[in-house]
Protein backbone atom coordinates (compact mmCIF):
# COMPACT_ATOMS: atom_id res chain seq x y z
CA UNK A 1 0.00 0.00 0.00
CA UNK A 2 1.01 3.19 -1.16
CA UNK A 3 1.94 6.27 1.78
CA UNK A 4 0.60 8.81 -0.60
CA UNK A 5 -2.83 8.87 -2.62
CA UNK A 6 -2.06 7.83 -5.63
CA UNK A 7 -4.06 8.88 -8.88
CA UNK A 8 -4.43 6.05 -10.80
CA UNK A 9 -6.97 4.28 -13.66
CA UNK A 10 -9.95 2.81 -11.93
CA UNK A 11 -8.82 -1.04 -10.97
CA UNK A 12 -12.43 -1.38 -9.23
CA UNK A 13 -16.27 -1.61 -9.73
CA UNK A 14 -18.19 -0.57 -7.43
CA UNK A 15 -21.53 -2.46 -6.48
CA UNK A 16 -24.23 -1.96 -4.10
CA UNK A 17 -23.97 0.83 -1.03
CA UNK A 18 -23.18 -0.72 2.15
CA UNK A 19 -23.10 2.71 4.41
CA UNK A 20 -22.77 6.33 4.85
CA UNK A 21 -21.65 7.91 7.93
CA UNK A 22 -20.58 12.06 8.10
CA UNK A 23 -18.35 12.27 5.26
CA UNK A 24 -18.10 8.86 3.61
CA UNK A 25 -20.60 6.66 1.54
CA UNK A 26 -19.29 2.73 1.87
CA UNK A 27 -20.19 0.56 -1.28
CA UNK A 28 -19.33 -2.75 -2.27
CA UNK A 29 -15.82 -2.55 -5.08
CA UNK A 30 -14.80 -5.27 -6.66
CA UNK A 31 -11.24 -5.65 -7.79
CA UNK A 32 -11.44 -5.64 -11.69
CA UNK A 33 -8.28 -8.31 -11.88
CA UNK A 34 -8.39 -10.35 -8.96
CA UNK A 35 -12.33 -10.33 -8.68
CA UNK A 36 -11.76 -9.78 -4.90
CA UNK A 37 -14.62 -8.20 -2.95
CA UNK A 38 -13.97 -4.90 -0.75
CA UNK A 39 -15.47 -2.53 0.86
CA UNK A 40 -14.51 1.00 -0.28
CA UNK A 41 -15.03 3.92 1.42
CA UNK A 42 -15.65 7.05 -0.56
CA UNK A 43 -15.29 10.35 0.22
CA UNK A 44 -15.97 13.49 -1.62
CA UNK A 45 -12.99 15.67 -1.36
CA UNK A 46 -15.67 18.97 -1.43
CA UNK A 47 -17.14 17.63 2.04
CA UNK A 48 -13.74 17.21 3.25
CA UNK A 49 -12.18 20.63 2.26
CA UNK A 50 -10.53 21.88 4.87
CA UNK A 51 -10.73 18.64 7.28
CA UNK A 52 -8.37 16.55 4.79
CA UNK A 53 -6.53 16.17 8.08
CA UNK A 54 -9.32 13.65 9.64
CA UNK A 55 -8.77 11.11 6.68
CA UNK A 56 -5.13 11.50 6.76
CA UNK A 57 -5.60 10.58 10.36
CA UNK A 58 -7.64 7.99 9.58
CA UNK A 59 -5.77 6.65 7.23
CA UNK A 60 -2.47 6.83 9.52
CA UNK A 61 -4.32 5.05 11.93
CA UNK A 62 -5.05 2.56 9.73
CA UNK A 63 -1.77 2.24 8.23
CA UNK A 64 -0.21 1.84 12.28
CA UNK A 65 -2.43 -1.01 12.76
CA UNK A 66 -2.18 -2.81 9.51
CA UNK A 67 -0.26 -5.65 11.17
CA UNK A 68 -4.15 -7.58 10.51
CA UNK A 69 -5.38 -8.14 13.92
CA UNK A 70 -8.25 -10.51 13.14
CA UNK A 71 -11.30 -8.06 14.41
CA UNK A 72 -10.09 -5.04 13.25
CA UNK A 73 -10.86 -3.90 9.54
CA UNK A 74 -7.70 -4.03 7.05
CA UNK A 75 -7.35 -1.01 4.89
CA UNK A 76 -6.26 -2.72 1.96
CA UNK A 77 -5.80 0.09 -0.95
CA UNK A 78 -6.06 3.87 -0.96
CA UNK A 79 -6.28 5.87 -3.87
CA UNK A 80 -7.58 9.06 -5.39
CA UNK A 81 -9.51 10.47 -8.23
CA UNK A 82 -10.16 14.28 -8.91
CA UNK A 83 -12.91 14.03 -7.26
CA UNK A 84 -12.95 11.46 -4.33
CA UNK A 85 -10.85 9.36 -2.22
CA UNK A 86 -11.56 5.49 -2.02
CA UNK A 87 -10.18 3.55 0.91
CA UNK A 88 -10.79 -0.34 -0.01
CA UNK A 89 -11.16 -2.40 3.28
CA UNK A 90 -11.63 -5.95 4.18
CA UNK A 91 -15.96 -6.80 3.40
CA UNK A 92 -17.89 -7.33 6.22
CA UNK A 93 -21.14 -9.00 4.93
CA UNK A 94 -22.94 -9.64 7.99
CA UNK A 95 -23.62 -6.15 9.34
CA UNK A 96 -23.40 -3.85 11.83
CA UNK A 97 -24.00 -4.80 15.59
CA UNK A 98 -26.48 -2.38 16.07
CA UNK A 99 -29.07 -4.51 13.68
CA UNK A 100 -28.09 -7.65 15.07
CA UNK A 101 -29.06 -6.18 18.63
CA UNK A 102 -31.94 -4.56 17.28
CA UNK A 103 -33.23 -7.88 15.69
CA UNK A 104 -32.26 -10.03 18.27
CA UNK A 105 -34.03 -7.42 21.18
CA UNK A 106 -30.73 -8.16 23.47
CA UNK A 107 -28.05 -10.89 23.63
CA UNK A 108 -27.68 -13.88 25.79
CA UNK A 109 -25.56 -13.12 28.30
CA UNK A 110 -22.69 -15.55 27.27
CA UNK A 111 -22.98 -14.28 24.06
CA UNK A 112 -22.54 -11.16 24.96
CA UNK A 113 -19.81 -11.84 27.44
CA UNK A 114 -18.02 -13.63 24.52
CA UNK A 115 -18.46 -10.58 21.92
CA UNK A 116 -17.63 -7.86 24.52
CA UNK A 117 -14.40 -9.99 25.28
CA UNK A 118 -13.54 -9.94 21.76
CA UNK A 119 -13.84 -6.37 20.76
CA UNK A 120 -12.37 -5.47 24.23
CA UNK A 121 -9.46 -7.21 23.38
CA UNK A 122 -9.23 -5.75 20.52
CA UNK A 123 -9.21 -2.25 22.49
CA UNK A 124 -6.81 -3.34 24.23
CA UNK A 125 -4.19 -3.91 20.92
CA UNK A 126 -5.03 -0.71 19.95
CA UNK A 127 -4.39 0.88 22.82
CA UNK A 128 -0.90 -1.09 23.23
CA UNK A 129 -0.64 0.80 19.89
CA UNK A 130 -0.77 3.96 21.11
CA UNK A 131 -4.48 4.67 19.66
CA UNK A 132 -7.55 5.77 20.86
CA UNK A 133 -10.43 5.05 18.88
CA UNK A 134 -12.87 7.47 19.80
CA UNK A 135 -15.90 6.25 18.57
CA UNK A 136 -16.73 3.13 19.51
CA UNK A 137 -20.72 2.17 19.44
CA UNK A 138 -22.16 -0.91 17.37
CA UNK A 139 -22.60 1.11 14.11
CA UNK A 140 -18.90 1.00 13.77
CA UNK A 141 -18.45 -2.82 15.13
CA UNK A 142 -19.52 -5.11 11.96
CA UNK A 143 -19.88 -8.61 10.99
CA UNK A 144 -17.79 -10.46 8.87
CA UNK A 145 -20.15 -12.70 7.12
CA UNK A 146 -23.76 -13.32 8.12
CA UNK A 147 -23.42 -16.50 10.41
CA UNK A 148 -24.34 -16.25 13.80
CA UNK A 149 -21.08 -16.63 14.96
CA UNK A 150 -18.97 -14.46 13.05
CA UNK A 151 -16.06 -12.60 13.59
CA UNK A 152 -16.63 -9.27 14.94
CA UNK A 153 -14.39 -6.41 13.64
CA UNK A 154 -13.96 -2.91 14.53
CA UNK A 155 -14.53 -0.34 11.72
CA UNK A 156 -14.52 3.34 11.55
CA UNK A 157 -11.16 5.14 12.84
CA UNK A 158 -12.11 8.67 10.92
CA UNK A 159 -12.35 10.28 14.69
CA UNK A 160 -9.48 8.51 16.46
CA UNK A 161 -5.68 10.27 17.53
CA UNK A 162 -2.80 8.66 17.04
CA UNK A 163 -1.56 9.07 20.72
CA UNK A 164 2.15 10.69 20.83
CA UNK A 165 2.86 8.49 24.30
CA UNK A 166 5.69 11.14 24.72
CA UNK A 167 4.13 14.46 24.29
CA UNK A 168 1.02 14.05 24.51
CA UNK A 169 -1.14 11.99 26.96
CA UNK A 170 -4.48 13.73 27.14
CA UNK A 171 -7.10 14.69 23.74
CA UNK A 172 -9.11 17.37 23.29
CA UNK A 173 -11.98 18.62 21.72
CA UNK A 174 -15.67 17.32 21.45
CA UNK A 175 -16.41 14.36 19.15
CA UNK A 176 -18.20 11.28 18.52
CA UNK A 177 -21.54 10.34 19.45
CA UNK A 178 -23.27 11.39 22.61
CA UNK A 179 -24.82 8.29 23.62
CA UNK A 180 -21.82 6.59 24.17
CA UNK A 181 -19.09 9.50 24.92
CA UNK A 182 -17.37 9.76 28.35
CA UNK A 183 -18.30 12.28 31.01
CA UNK A 184 -14.54 13.55 30.62
CA UNK A 185 -15.40 14.70 27.01
CA UNK A 186 -18.24 16.65 28.17
CA UNK A 187 -16.35 18.25 31.12
CA UNK A 188 -13.32 19.52 28.01
CA UNK A 189 -11.05 17.99 30.62
CA UNK A 190 -9.12 15.96 28.24
CA UNK A 191 -9.87 12.08 26.75
CA UNK A 192 -7.38 9.17 26.15
CA UNK A 193 -7.75 5.52 26.33
CA UNK A 194 -10.10 5.08 29.13
CA UNK A 195 -12.95 7.17 26.79
CA UNK A 196 -13.33 3.61 24.80
CA UNK A 197 -13.33 1.42 27.95
CA UNK A 198 -16.36 3.97 28.69
CA UNK A 199 -18.11 3.05 25.52
CA UNK A 200 -17.28 -0.13 26.04
CA UNK A 201 -19.49 -0.13 29.04
CA UNK A 202 -22.33 1.20 27.03
CA UNK A 203 -22.17 -1.05 24.15
CA UNK A 204 -22.23 -4.50 27.22
CA UNK A 205 -25.69 -2.61 28.81
CA UNK A 206 -27.50 -1.91 25.18
CA UNK A 207 -25.86 -5.75 24.19
CA UNK A 208 -27.59 -7.11 27.79
CA UNK A 209 -30.65 -4.69 27.85
CA UNK A 210 -31.45 -4.17 24.25
CA UNK A 211 -31.10 -0.32 24.83
CA UNK A 212 -28.81 2.53 25.62
CA UNK A 213 -28.73 3.74 29.43
CA UNK A 214 -28.30 7.30 28.80
CA UNK A 215 -31.77 7.67 26.70
CA UNK A 216 -32.94 11.13 27.64
CA UNK A 217 -35.90 13.55 26.71
CA UNK A 218 -33.48 16.19 25.70
CA UNK A 219 -29.51 16.36 25.12
CA UNK A 220 -29.23 18.20 27.74
CA UNK A 221 -30.97 15.23 30.21
CA UNK A 222 -28.45 12.87 28.62
CA UNK A 223 -25.57 14.79 28.55
CA UNK A 224 -26.03 15.20 32.33
CA UNK A 225 -27.25 12.08 33.03
CA UNK A 226 -23.75 10.96 31.54
CA UNK A 227 -21.48 13.17 33.41
CA UNK A 228 -23.24 12.05 36.84
CA UNK A 229 -22.51 8.64 35.86
CA UNK A 230 -26.56 7.85 36.02
CA UNK A 231 -26.71 4.50 35.73
CA UNK A 232 -29.84 2.06 36.19
CA UNK A 233 -30.15 -0.69 35.57
CA UNK A 234 -34.26 -0.56 34.70
CA UNK A 235 -37.01 -1.86 34.10
CA UNK A 236 -36.52 -4.48 36.39
CA UNK A 237 -37.45 -7.10 34.03
CA UNK A 238 -34.71 -6.15 31.32
CA UNK A 239 -32.43 -6.93 33.86
CA UNK A 240 -34.11 -9.72 35.87
CA UNK A 241 -32.06 -12.64 33.61
CA UNK A 242 -28.97 -10.61 33.86
CA UNK A 243 -26.46 -11.83 36.43
CA UNK A 244 -25.31 -9.06 39.52
CA UNK A 245 -21.32 -9.61 37.81
CA UNK A 246 -22.59 -8.45 34.65
CA UNK A 247 -24.02 -5.06 35.97
CA UNK A 248 -20.61 -5.10 37.99
CA UNK A 249 -18.74 -5.11 34.55
CA UNK A 250 -21.03 -2.31 33.52
CA UNK A 251 -20.85 -0.30 36.08
CA UNK A 252 -16.95 -0.45 36.27
CA UNK A 253 -16.86 0.72 32.75
CA UNK A 254 -19.13 3.20 33.08
CA UNK A 255 -16.93 4.72 36.34
CA UNK A 256 -17.13 8.75 36.08
CA UNK A 257 -13.30 9.52 37.28
CA UNK A 258 -11.57 8.07 33.60
CA UNK A 259 -8.17 7.78 35.98
CA UNK A 260 -10.66 5.39 38.47
CA UNK A 261 -12.24 3.63 35.43
CA UNK A 262 -10.61 0.51 34.90
CA UNK A 263 -7.87 -0.22 31.23
CA UNK A 264 -8.84 -2.16 28.59
CA UNK A 265 -6.46 -4.70 30.24
CA UNK A 266 -7.87 -4.50 33.94
CA UNK A 267 -11.55 -4.71 32.21
CA UNK A 268 -10.60 -8.29 30.25
CA UNK A 269 -9.48 -9.48 33.87
CA UNK A 270 -12.89 -8.96 35.34
CA UNK A 271 -14.39 -12.21 36.55
CA UNK A 272 -17.32 -11.64 33.94
CA UNK A 273 -15.00 -12.30 31.45
CA UNK A 274 -12.91 -14.69 32.85
CA UNK A 275 -15.19 -16.90 33.97
CA UNK A 276 -16.14 -19.76 31.48
CA UNK A 277 -19.49 -18.87 31.79
CA UNK A 278 -21.15 -16.13 33.28
CA UNK A 279 -21.74 -16.54 36.68
CA UNK A 280 -25.55 -16.23 36.85
CA UNK A 281 -27.03 -15.67 40.14
CA UNK A 282 -31.17 -14.69 39.43
CA UNK A 283 -32.35 -11.84 42.32
CA UNK A 284 -34.25 -12.67 45.16
P1 LIG B 1 -18.40 7.06 8.90
O1 LIG B 1 -17.07 7.59 9.34
O2 LIG B 1 -19.00 7.95 7.86
O3 LIG B 1 -19.31 6.70 10.05
P2 LIG B 1 -17.93 4.22 8.54
O4 LIG B 1 -16.54 3.75 8.26
O5 LIG B 1 -18.47 3.96 9.92
O6 LIG B 1 -18.08 5.73 8.10
O7 LIG B 1 -18.90 3.52 7.51
C1 LIG B 1 -20.28 3.84 7.46
C2 LIG B 1 -21.11 2.54 7.40
O8 LIG B 1 -20.73 1.78 6.22
C3 LIG B 1 -20.86 1.58 8.57
O9 LIG B 1 -21.67 1.92 9.69
C4 LIG B 1 -21.24 0.24 7.94
O10 LIG B 1 -22.64 0.06 7.90
C5 LIG B 1 -20.73 0.39 6.50
N1 LIG B 1 -19.35 -0.14 6.41
C6 LIG B 1 -18.22 0.49 6.75
N2 LIG B 1 -17.13 -0.29 6.58
C7 LIG B 1 -17.59 -1.46 6.11
C8 LIG B 1 -16.96 -2.72 5.76
N3 LIG B 1 -15.65 -2.88 5.86
N4 LIG B 1 -17.75 -3.73 5.32
C9 LIG B 1 -19.10 -3.56 5.24
N5 LIG B 1 -19.75 -2.42 5.57
C10 LIG B 1 -19.02 -1.38 5.99
MG1 LIG C 1 -19.17 5.12 11.45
Amino acid sequence: MQNTAAIRPCQYKTGKTLGSGTYAVVREATHIETEQKYACKIINKQFIEGREYLVRNEIAVLQRISSRHPNIVTLHDYFETHRNLYLCFDLCTGGELFHRICSKGNYYEADAAALVRTILAAVKYIHDCGIVHRDLKPENLLFQTEADDANIMIADFGLSRIMDEERMTLLTGVCGTAGYMAPEVFRDAGHGKPVDVWAMGVITYFLLAGYTPFDRDTPEAETAAIVAGDVKFEPAEFWANVSPTAREFVQACLTVDPAARPTAAEALQHRWLTAATPHFVPDP
